[in-house]
């Protein structure tokens, strides 16, 4: 039996997209070759690339000032190449934190520039977004993680400044629309919201590159991956091909606004379940509640390992709560269905009656 995947990454992938990344590996489209054996310069494949390229273009409206890059080395090389790239040694940049990643882009973010953290939910081991914090005008840019993975939290209203954000969008890119004109950069690892594991998209605003001043080694040099088209080495072909059929998938639903409502209607159902069912509480403030990762807790913890064997029983998998964190954690990506949330909340239902 197929299960109902909660894992919060490597996550869920649509099902038509598995079939035809299951395809493409017996033959991809008429080359006589599996898609693990094709050149990244073969003409398939590089129209792999501009296929992807102009779907995360199309989704999210995205002009000629930004370029987009398919990189390697996950959201935490991001943490490092996104200051070595726009910071120079002599200027600050804010940084949000609100959770272990934001904890990590600052840690990396100080070895190339000042890094000024502007606010923290660490107080309250990052169950809520700060807001109402000042942003000093001269900052290069602000950094933000627009969705606490591991705690549940997101950013539902952004800062109001005038200060371009940089962003770690790894955990809920293409879930819900943005302006485009409000970041200087945008980076996600893939395995969340996008594909599987091995590529990171980037979407950079190219007139900020090459202000630094700095010597950047040429693999870590944005410049580098928008003048070869993200080929300057061999790019992750595969997690790349599957990736460019999410996204084909994604817009054949309708696009972003038409994904946007689905999770919004996906997120009430288990957030109702979670409010309504006296054995259950929400782990984050719920204004701050994620769409993507939702967080709670038993009154009653002693049931929990009754709690997730009821769930593995009806096939939901995954919804073991991060170890910071404790309780469950339901990832409802993109990618999952209406009725395996359901499927989930008729779980709580029933262990409630049988309680
Ligand atoms: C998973 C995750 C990361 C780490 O991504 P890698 O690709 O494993 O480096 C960074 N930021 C956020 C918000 C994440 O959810």
């Amino acid at each position: 039996m197929k299960k109902h995947n909660f894992y919060a990454g490597p996550a869920i992938l649509p099902a038509p997209v598995l079939s035809q990344a299951a395809q493409a590996v017996q033959e991809f489209v008429g080359s006589g070759l599996s898609i693990l054996e094709v050149s990244h310069r073969s003409a398939g494949f590089v129209a792999v690339l501009e296929e992807i390229e102009s779907l995360v273009k199309e989704l999210f409206n995205i002009g000629s000032d930004h370029k987009v890059m398919f990189l390697t080395g996950g959201a935490s090389s991001q943490f490092y190449m996104s200051a070595m790239n726009l910071l120079a040694s002599n200027e600050s940049a804010a940084f949000l934190d609100t959770g272990a990643w934001s904890t990590k882009s600052i840690k990396e973010a100080k070895l190339f520039g000042n890094v000024n953290v502007v606010a923290s939910s660490s107080d309250k081991n990052y169950n809520y977004i700060p807001k109402g914090y000042s942003i000093p005008e001269d900052s290069k840019y602000l950094h933000l993680t627009s969705n606490n993975t591991i705690f549940g939290t997101q950013i539902h209203s952004w800062p109001d400044t005038k200060v371009p954000f940089v962003c770690d969008m790894s955990s809920d890119i293409f879930s819900r629309s943005i302006d485009i004109n409000k970041f200087s950069l945008i980076y996600a690892g893939a395995q969340k919201n996008t594909g599987p594991a091995g590529v990171t998209l980037a979407i950079v605003r190219e007139d900020l590159l090459g202000k630094t001043e700095r010597q950047i080694p040429t693999m870590l040099d944005y410049r580098t991956h928008i003048a070869k088209k993200s080929s300057f080495n061999t790019p992750p072909v595969y997690p790349i091909y599957v990736s460019m059929l999410t996204l084909r998938w994604l817009k054949d639903l309708g696009g972003i606004s038409v994904i946007e409502s689905k999770n919004n209607e996906k997120a009430k159902l288990i957030y109702d379940e979670i409010d309504r069912n006296p054995l259950f509480k929400g782990a984050a403030e719920t204004e701050d509640r994620s769409l993507m990762n939702v967080t709670f807790v038993m009154e009653d913890d002693t049931l929990n390992d009754a709690f997730l064997a009821a769930a593995g029983e009806a096939g939901c998998i995954g919804i073991k709560g991060h170890r910071s964190v404790g309780g469950f954690r339901a990832s409802i990506y993109n990618a999952m269905p209406k009725d395996s949330v359901q499927v989930l909340v008729d779980v709580m239902k029933e262990f409630e009656r049988k309680a």
